[in-house]
């Protein structure tokens, strides 16, 4: 298997660590998927903390608020929120979140998916950065652009730990700067 850095990017201590630790499963979760799992680098002390600090001094100084995209993004929201000193906002599955939401429902390679996002947590203008696990097709991501900027907030940035290159997701987010860790 080749593995890529992001152009323009020297291999940083955290992309190492991806690369050491990330695990692929072929046909996982169907056929022709190649599934990458994450959580061996999450559940790494010292790699968990470099991919956290790379995605905070990624974008230093430009977020007030994180927004992680359930679940796995949760776990990077939590971690990076803390260390910069920043906001969290849960971007949730459908039907999880009370009071008055904000829905984007967006097509998957099979089916549709609809995540939400609740009003009113923070004032209007308030500049955030999305961050999940893996950017593939970029649906998911681009439809969480579309809910923080619904709600009124500034989009600054995206950052993710993995960048799947082949599958363009990066062509459909918007002009804020998508920082991936590692891309393969
Ligand atoms: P996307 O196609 O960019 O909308 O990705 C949808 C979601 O599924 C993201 O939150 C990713 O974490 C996850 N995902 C998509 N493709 C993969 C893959 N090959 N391996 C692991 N996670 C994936």
């Amino acid at each position: 298997m080749t593995h890529l850095f992001a152009p323009n990017a020297s291999p940083s201590s955290a992309a190492a660590h991806v690369e050491a630790l990330l695990a692929s499963y072929p046909d996982f979760p169907q056929p022709n998927i190649l599934f990458r799992d994450l959580n061996p680098v999450f559940a790494d002390a010292v790699a968990f903390r470099a991919i956290v600090d790379d995605l905070a001094d990624q974008h230093r100084g430009q977020f007030d608020a994180v927004a992680g995209i359930e679940a796995r993004g949760f776990l990077l929201a939590a971690a990076v929120g803390y260390a910069a000193n920043a906001a969290v906002l849960a971007v949730r599955k459908g039907g999880k979140l009370p009071g008055t939401v904000l829905i984007e429902e967006y097509d998957l390679e099979y089916g549709s998916a609809r995540l939400e996002l609740e009003v009113g947590q923070l004032p209007a203008g308030t500049r955030v950065l999305i961050l999940d696990d893996v950017l593939a097709t970029g649906g998911t991501i681009a439809a969480t652009s579309r809910l923080i900027e619904r709600a009124g907030y500034t989009l600054t940035g995206v950052g993710v730990v993995l960048e799947l290159i082949d599958l363009h997701g990066r062509e459909r987010l918007g002009t804020a700067p998508v920082h991936a860790i590692m891309s393969i």
